[in-house]
């Protein structure tokens, strides 16, 4: 339901397109291909992945001999989905939490993506499943970063390890684990600063973050979750590309999609950089972050 609700604005917007597309064409040719093309792209699907997509349509038209529109939605569909999960035949949709011992996440993004919220959802769904989660206020740079973090903390019922404002993050990192570990905790969720003026600066403070996880949690960090806004478009895209080169992003939460009609993001982010969504933030209450479900997703567009 919240799925739904949150994705209101892509899929009325995408889907009324689309339907204004099947009336005004009765037959699969060019044209009709070049306008899809233009309602995708609109979409935020990213150029790259439309061509890669109305390449597979035009075969799978030809192969099944589909002539009339109405019968094309759900090829659409399906090759939708398939672009999605390209070659990957393993899904790593789900986090990937360690039973026995301390689970490490690292979460990256730039400022104002909706970093310190996801952390608060996400420490939330953690903790109801019920796991110990612990925070470290790794964001020492921002102005409020560390109180913001502490009311989410407080939110979710988890403690918060931080130090003062301006600190080095790794040092905080390093007292989180301390911390996590003689509490006890499954999960530590790592904040970290998020400017992106000084590319260097940024590097540099992710790998010697990482370089203290590595060293304090053997097999750690087990989660590396870029943080993007879906607002944002085509700039997510850069993003990623930008943190990937910094730290081994193995995932994306991709916040906001309840504020764009431009969902499609979310197939340009898996297709392009071969990076699964593994959350999507849909509001900005406690209880609004869902597990990216790419079938319910793309069905979602034409329903
Ligand atoms: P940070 O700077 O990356 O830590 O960003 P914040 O967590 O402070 O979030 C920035 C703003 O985005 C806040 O006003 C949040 O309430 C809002 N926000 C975060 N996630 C979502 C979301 O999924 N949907 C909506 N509508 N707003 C969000």
């Amino acid at each position: 339901e919240k799925y739904k609700e949150g994705m209101k604005k892509t899929r009325n917007s995408f889907s009324s397109k689309l339907n204004d597309l099947m009336a005004r064409y009765r037959k699969v040719d060019e044209d009709f291909f070049e306008e899809l093309e233009e309602v995708l792209i609109t979409a935020d699907v990213g150029v790259m992945t439309v061509m890669d997509l109305i390449e597979e349509l035009k075969m799978e038209v030809k192969r099944q001999n589909i002539k009339d529109t109405k019968e094309v939605k759900d090829v659409i569909s399906e090759k939708l989905v398939e672009i999605y999960y390209g070659d990957d035949e393993e899904q790593v949709e789900s986090l990937n939490i360690q039973e026995k011992e301390l689970t490490v996440i690292l979460v990256v993004g730039v400022n104002g993506v909706g970093k310190t919220t996801s952390i608060g959802k996400l420490a939330n769904q953690l903790k109801q499943k019920g796991k110990r989660v612990v925070l470290a206020a790794g964001d020492t740079f921002r102005a409020g970063a560390i109180e913001q973090l502490e009311v989410w903390g407080e939110r979710a019922g988890v403690d918060v390890v931080k130090q003062s404002s301006g600190s080095d993050p790794a040092a905080v990192i390093f007292d989180g684990i301390k911390a996590a570990k003689s509490r006890n905790a499954d999960v530590l969720l790592c904040d970290t600063a998020g400017r992106l003026q000084n590319k260097v600066n940024l590097m540099n403070e992710l790998s010697k973050v990482k370089r203290v996880i590595e060293r304090e949690v053997p097999g750690a960090p087990h989660e590396v979750l870029l943080v993007l806004d879906a607002t944002t478009g085509q700039n997510a895209l850069s993003q990623a590309k930008t943190f990937s080169e910094a730290a081994d992003v193995t995932g994306i939460v991709l916040t906001k999609l309840d504020g764009t009609a431009k969902g499609g993001i979310v197939l340009a982010i898996r297709h392009e950089l071969n990076l699964p969504v593994k959350f999507v933030g849909l509001g900005e209450q406690i209880n609004d972050l869902q597990e990216f479900d790419a079938e319910a997703f793309v069905y979602g567009l034409f329903a």
